[in-house]
């Protein structure tokens, strides 16, 4: 029986034309060796499992070839070629710094560059994982870098291009890897499926380079798993099974469930999820992944960024068009919630479940939100308009997705239910002031028309700053009867003054003090009526949040937080980081 050789390295690429998704490099290094422009240290940065490795010794195996073809390429038939395909070169030489990044490492490595090659024009020298050397090592290897005999030169990869010195840095030619794109991989999986005589369906293909997030050596490796698992059968429903991922199709069903609020059917397929071995997290996580692609469909100008199995393509954009944005922005901010507080959960199914019954009603929600609903029946009528002038400029400081805070106006108790009222929040509301305020206006005329019938029978008493005080005072000493003594507190502390004859505006200036009088608020607004012998009378909350609340609450300090302020207090610090050219871990 043969050897088995897994797919990453029996499919390594040979030559500059085979190597997936890097055209901007391999174009760039073969024009430079056919026209003799090569640098003498080159710096491969990118992610993991892109090609560094694998395009570090196809140029090392292209510039001693001894045919060189017209194209750039190595003739792969000469004996320089041979050795390297074999693995036999003595003209290539691979350090890992990982393990080898010590001083005495670097400077056996300089050693061995002193000795010119001899067969060959070149002497590579590749360093993998360059950044792990250490400063010292780096040190070290400065001069030789900067200054190498002409037939030595130095491939340095890395995947963190942040933690090279700069002083390495300007003394090579960078090169940035991409990640490779999931048609790249998807295409390239397909060669060796075919190769290799595997029967794969493409979107299991598709599934395989999603999962590998453009690692091509992940790619490969996830592929030699399932065929040896499924015996050369690669299907979309065993690939799905080998990899732990739920299928889009459930999603494409919850949705559903959820957008005609068919709750008892969305908790079902929940179970069904369940029952597969799903935990509740990766069904959050999952779903959230899955809204985002179909927020991305939403506009055809990003709608590339959508990275999904192929066949599902059509799917999502359909499911787009049908959901509004507004939806799917809060069903993520839903779900995000629930994932942050998973952990805490005690009872994990019950915290999912919870998010699906907020997700399923979730449109209820947001229609009556934004006034397409209207309160009809005995729901008692109310009015919401936008903040005056003052207090709105308190409302933008504040989060914009924190309860808006609203002046509320309470309509005369024995006034006739005003039909028409609507509910809208407030950010309508500036959207469409003209509307908002004709509307307001011709409530307040129906409403001080009753007013003044009322009034008739017993005169008002306009609203003056002594008056309020005593009614203000005799509402604390009712409150206190009453045993609320918490709220007797809070309110001891708020401000009251008259804004008009007709209106009287609360100032507060904490959360809690807000809290205790929107709890009181209707209460406050009847017996102000009735103190004032005036169903008119409104009042209006101000709240300024005081200075010492919005303070910064402590943190603990980050490792770099914590170096600069040791250096404030200590400079010396500062001088021996560089004196040793010590780095800091962060
Ligand atoms: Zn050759």
């Amino acid at each position: 029986m043969d050897k088995f050789i897994v797919s990453a390295r029996k499919y390594r690429p040979q030559t500059f034309d085979t190597v997936v998704g890097q055209k901007h490099i391999t174009t760039t290094l073969k024009n430079a060796i056919l026209h003799n422009q090569l640098a003498h240290a080159f710096l491969f940065c990118g992610p993991r499992g892109v090609g560094k490795t694998t395009c570090a010794r196809i140029l090392a195996k292209t510039i001693n070839c001894q045919n060189l073809q017209p194209n750039g390429e190595a003739c792969d038939a000469c004996t320089s070629c041979k050795s390297f395909n074999e693995g036999s070169s003595l003209n290539i030489h691979e350090l890992d710094a990982a393990s080898n990044n010590s001083v005495d490492d670097i400077r056996l490595l300089i050693e061995q560059v002193r000795f010119a090659p001899q067969m060959g024009r070149y002497k590579v020298y590749i360093i993998d994982e360059v950044h792990m050397l250490s400063s010292s090592a780096f040190n070290a290897f400065l001069k030789t870098l900067e200054e190498p005999p002409p037939y030595a030169i130095f491939i340095l990869a890395t995947t963190e291009k942040h933690k090279i010195l700069p002083t390495i840095l300007s003394r090579c030619q960078i090169f940035d890897f991409k990640r490779i794109t999931l048609n790249d991989t998807v295409e390239h999986l397909q060669e060796i499926a075919t190769k290799e005589a595997i029967r794969a369906e493409k979107t299991a293909l598709q599934v395989i380079a999603q999962k590998s997030e453009g690692c091509m050596r992940d790619a490969l490796s996830i592929l030699d798993k399932i065929v040896s698992f499924t015996n050369g059968e690669v299907s979309y429903q065993n690939t799905l099974e080998h990899l732990n991922i739920l299928d889009a199709d459930y999603f494409f069903k919850l949705h559903a469930f959820m957008m005609q609020q068919q709750l008892s059917e969305a908790m079902l397929l929940f179970d069904d999820i369940n029952r597969k071995g799903f935990e509740g997290d990766t069904v959050l996580n999952t779903f959230s992944e899955f809204l985002r692609n179909v927020l991305v469909c939403k506009d055809e100008k990003v709608a590339h960024l959508l990275e999904v199995v192929e066949s599902f393509k059509d799917k999502y954009l359909e499911t787009a068009k049908n959901t509004p944005s507004s939806w799917i922005i809060s069903a993520l901010n839903v779900l995000n919630d629930a994932e942050i507080n998973y952990k805490q959960a005690r009872n994990k199914r019950l915290h999912v479940e919870l998010a699906l019954i907020k997700l399923t009603y979730l449109q209820q929600a947001l229609d009556l939100s934004s006034g397409k609903k209207k309160i009809t029946g005995s729901t008692k009528a109310v009015a919401f308009r936008a903040i005056k002038p003052i207090a709105f400029h308190q409302e933008q400081k504040t989060n914009a997705t924190a309860p808006a805070k609203l002046v509320i106006e309470e309509p005369a108790k024995q006034a006739p239910p005003v039909t028409e009222a609507k509910i809208s929040t407030s950010a309508q509301k500036q959207a469409s002031v003209p509307n908002a305020s004709t509307r307001l206006a011709s409530l307040s005329k129906i409403r001080q028309q009753i007013a003044s019938e009322i009034d008739n029978q017993n005169p008002a008493k306009p609203i003056d700053e002594e008056s309020l005080q005593i009614a203000w005072h005799e509402y604390i000493l009712k409150l206190k009867t009453s045993g609320k003594n918490a709220v007797v507190t809070n309110f001891k502390m708020m401000e009251c003054k008259p804004l008009s004859p007709e209106s009287i505006q609360v100032v507060c200036n904490s959360e809690i003090q807000l809290g205790f009088l929107k709890q009181e608020r209707t209460y406050l607004i009847d017996f102000m009526q009735q103190f004032f012998h005036n169903q008119a009378v409104t009042i209006s909350i101000d709240f300024t949040e005081s200075i010492e609340e919005t303070l910064p609450t402590e943190r603990p300090l980050t490792i770099k937080e914590q170096y600069l302020k040791l250096t404030e207090n200590y400079p010396l610090i500062k001088t021996l980081k560089e004196r040793l050219n010590l780095e800091l871990d962060y």
